[in-house]
């Protein structure tokens, strides 16, 4: 499932597991469903200047694969690639390197925030570490970003609990961009805030994505938010990407009964019909500590059949230009 061109960034058979063995004290705690199975075999890529979407329930692992994609976190197998190199299997040093390439702006800008910092300090800390600024030059070049961001000079010397919601997620944005990073990760940059300035954060994020040529993967659970930002759109359900294609065909024609099922929650104030096919899922989703056999959406499933129960669907494409991808037995070729 890669973006058409050579990507940006591209993850291969990305796999991470949790053991849930260790107590308070590092003792080990004898449990028969130990491992904690967060991804399994994902796959993607991201051309420069793209935004990729990726959405689902909470606890499907999209925050554990941004930190895997910016490897702050290890994978436990597989591969990420960063303009072709391989940084799973990149040293200390080189890391250094690539970090101030790639950035992260975080769902709680208040929780990311330090409280005892000014902006100031928040802001240029990157500048300090990466570029080893000096002390006037980082506050020339945070006031710059602060009027960037839609924030004031005269901001710089308040601490984040002098800010509103929206003003922190501001501070947060131009902390990420002030090392005029290449690719972001937005992990719900907006799902903490108010909805009437959720418009006004996505359109900042709209703007600074064509203004420094910046790629993103946009995480979210919320199909308007997510749609309406990305390019082409992931769709994942415990731990793996069922669906992957551009976001208008997603949004419009979605294949997989999963993403159908998201589409179908999403609430309509007209109380009118469309010509979406409106799926239910049943029950809730399995534990990811017992991930279910065959494929992992199965027990919620109404399209399920015997294959689904033993046998994981593969990828295939359900469009002309191959772009569209569903891994469901509906789907499958033989
Ligand atoms: Fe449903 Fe089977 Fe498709 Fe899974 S593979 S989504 S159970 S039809």
């Amino acid at each position: 499932m890669t973006a058409p061109g050579t990507p940006l960034v591209e993850a291969r058979k990305v796999d991470k597991t949790f053991d849930t063995r260790k107590g308070l004290f590092g003792r080990l705690i004898a449990r028969r469903d130990y491992l904690v199975h967060a991804l399994n075999s994902v796959s993607f890529g991201i051309a420069r200047g793209e935004t990729l979407g990726l959405i689902g329930e909470s606890g499907c692992g999209k925050s554990t694969l941004a930190r895997v994609v910016l490897r702050l976190q290890p994978p436990t197998a597989g591969q990420v690639f960063f303009e072709g190199e391989d940084i799973t299997a990149a040293g200390a040093e080189r890391m250094k390197a690539l970090r101030r390439r790639m950035q992260i702006i975080f769902q709680d800008p208040y929780a990311s925030l330090n409280p005892r910092q000014t902006v100031e300090q928040i802001v240029g800390l990157p500048l300090r570490i990466h570029q080893r600024a000096t002390r006037r030059q980082a506050r020339d070049e945070v006031a710059a970003m602060l009027e960037r961001v839609g924030l004031k000079t005269l901001h710089l010397n308040r601490f984040p609990h002098q800010f509103s919601g929206g003003q922190r997620q501001r501070i947060g944005i131009a902390r990420a961009l002030i090392v005029k990073p290449e690719f972001v990760v937005c992990d719900e940059p907006v799902s903490a805030l108010d909805v009437s300035i959720q418009a006004q954060i996505l359109h900042l994020l709209q703007d600074l994505r064509r203004d420094f040529a910046l790629t993103f993967l946009f995480i979210g659970h919320n199909l308007s938010v997510v749609g309406y930002v990305s390019d082409r759109m992931a769709v994942m359900y415990l731990g793996e990407i069922v669906e992957i294609g551009a976001a208008r065909g997603i949004l419009t024609a979605p294949a997989h009964p999963y993403t159908q099922s998201l589409l179908a929650a999403v609430p309509r104030l007209d109380g009118g019909g469309d010509d979406k096919p409106r799926v239910r899922p049943q029950g809730d989703p399995a534990s990811p500590l017992k991930p279910p056999p065959g494929c992992r959406f199965h027990p919620r499933c109404p399209h399920v059949m015997p294959v689904c129960r033993s046998e994981a669907p593969r990828p295939v494409t359900v469009d002309a230009g191959g772009l569209h991808e569903v891994a469901c037995h509906l789907y499958s070729k033989t």
